[in-house]
């Protein structure tokens, strides 16, 4: 089995305890690589060299740096093929996924920032008859960046991309459940020797190698995406440090359908909210509230579309669903089905595993499932399960609508479906979600805000909003004498 390899001060090395651990395809649950075991000894060496290499870094101009960037992203866009087939067997995503979303996107991502530093500018303010005020907006110096593996390059480079361009040198873990295209992301950056030191990949555990990131002293920002609980940990660690953090966090995200909506549409987009990468999207609409004067007809033209969506393995050109991550995360959203039967749930369609045949009958997959009949407080609807499971709940005002929508500890996102302008435009302002999509789901436009309230997160990506996170403030005054 092929061997991955961290990517240090611009080598290749294996992580200091010489120990690897199995990497496992979710679509057949054999192991197919070896994953480096690193520790605080590889951390503290990839720090030391991104703590060498910012003086040089963080002097480029920004057209250096962006020229950089667009190299790399053209350096994954001449793989493409490569990259999207190592994504789809890592990750257990259909291929056709990997090659339509995850890897264009992280593609975008380098791009986007490799020309939006160029138009990047700090502010100044003007005092009549006083003086002037300008603001730098200064590189931080070592950045860590750790990400999960629902969209493995993707959600990497949402990060790596703006500290990077900023100016900062980064640390970066992928998921250890999901490493593979990071590792090709080194070899671009090897091809196109990409100046050392400046972006440095370790591989690991993240109670272990993540923790020393997070812990190293000079590590001056954190930007993480993954799990509330594991976000907890992260931030009872860092904000004793005063390290910059930002968390983006889990979800449990309202779908509400008014019944003047735009059947069909919202019936298709809906698909792709409550299903898309197997549910494993922090933006997926797991709740949905239908009003009652629609809530039969959706039920049964839902459930009917749900049925003929194919699970299969993620080369199959017919998937709409691939596998799971992993043995654990599959057993995770099973016993979320159990206990929804245990609350008074009733399973519409799917609720268990699906048994492909060799080489996939050790695969993790799971049925689509729809489950109606539950209260709107109880533990299914309140907590993320991040699988192919979405609940169905009817509903008879706006008021109650809303009142279910914010009742969850949770506020990334929130899709609404309704003709009414007012009513849309209402609820959006009441919603508590840090992204309201109004008769769409996923949009992206890379210059917005992207992040959530409450426990889904603390700050925001994308746009001016990362490289502001990504850089220091110093406010300078001039007086005139
Ligand atoms: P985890 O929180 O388990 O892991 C995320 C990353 O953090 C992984 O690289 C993980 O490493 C690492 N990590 C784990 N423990 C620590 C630690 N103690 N210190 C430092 N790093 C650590 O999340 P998942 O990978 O399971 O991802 C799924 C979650 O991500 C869901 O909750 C989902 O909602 C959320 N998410 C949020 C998004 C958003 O934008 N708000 C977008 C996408 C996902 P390892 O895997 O190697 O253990």
């Amino acid at each position: 089995m092929e061997k991955l390899l961290n990517y240090i001060n611009g080598e290749f090395q294996a992580a200091s305890s010489g120990n690897f651990f199995e990497n496992i395809a979710p679509a057949t649950g054999k192991p197919y690589s070896w994953i480096p075991d690193s520790d605080e000894d590889d951390v503290n060496r990839a720090v030391d060299a991104a703590q060498t290499a910012f003086s040089s870094w963080s002097k480029l101009s920004n057209e250096e740096r962006s020229e950089w960037l667009q190299r790399l992203a053209n350096g994954i866009a001449a793989k493409m093929d490569l990259f999207v087939a190592a994504e789809s067997k890592d990750n257990g995503k259909p291929l056709k996924l990997a090659a339509h979303v995850d890897i264009p996107r992280a593609v975008q991502n380098f791009s986007f920032f490799a020309t939006a530093i160029i138009h990047y500018a700090s502010e100044s303010h003007y005092m009549v008859g006083t003086g002037v005020n300008y603001t730098l907006r200064k590189p931080i110096g070592v950045v860590g960046c750790i990400s999960p593996w629902n969209l493995p390059l993707y959600l990497f480079t949402w990060k790596i991309a703006p500290a990077l361009a900023a100016g900062n040198c980064v640390v970066a873990k992928p998921s250890e459940v999901t490493p593979y295209t990071a590792f090709l992301l080194c070899k671009v950056m090897d091809e196109i020797q990409f100046p050392k030191g400046v972006l440095n990949i370790v591989h690991g555990f993240g109670h272990k190698t993540g923790d020393a990131i997070v812990r190293h002293p000079l590590t001056k920002a954190i930007s993480f995406t993954g799990g509330t609980s594991t976000g907890k940990t992260i931030a009872s660690i860092a904000a004793p440090m005063f390290k910059k953090l930002s968390l983006e966090l889990g979800g449990k995200n309202p779908n509400i359908i008014f019944d003047d909506c735009d059947f069909d549409e919202m019936l298709a987009t809906t698909m792709r909210s409550s299903f898309a990468n197997q549910g494993q999207i922090c933006l997926c609409g797991s709740r949905i509230f239908v009003q009652r004067g629609i809530y039969e007809k959706f039920k049964n033209a839902f459930v009917a579309k749900v049925q003929k969506s194919k699970v299969s393995y993620p080369d199959d050109p017919q998937a709409h669903l691939g596998a799971v991550v992993s043995k654990p995360h599959m057993e995770k959203v099973l016993s979320y089905i159990e206990l929804a039967k245990q609350e008074g749930g009733t399973v519409l369609t799917g609720g268990h595993r699906v048994q492909l045949d060799a080489p996939y009958d050790e695969g993790y997959y799971i049925a689509p499932t729809v489950i109606e009949g539950l209260a709107y407080n109880c533990r299914t609807n309140q907590e993320e399960i991040f699988g192919p499971v979405v609940t169905i709940t009817p509903f008879d005002t706006e008021e109650e609508a809303l009142m279910m929508a914010n009742s969850t500890d949770y506020g990334l996102s929130a899709t609404i479906w309704t003709t009414n302008l007012e009513r849309a435009h209402r609820m959006a302002d009441n919603i508590q979600a840090g992204i309201v999509w109004i008769n769409a789901w996923l949009v992206r436009d890379l210059r917005t805000p992207f992040g959530g309230v409450k426990s889904s997160g603390v700050g925001r990506e994308g746009g001016w909003e990362a490289l502001r996170f990504f850089t220091e403030p110093k406010n300078i005054f001039v007086k005139y004498s």
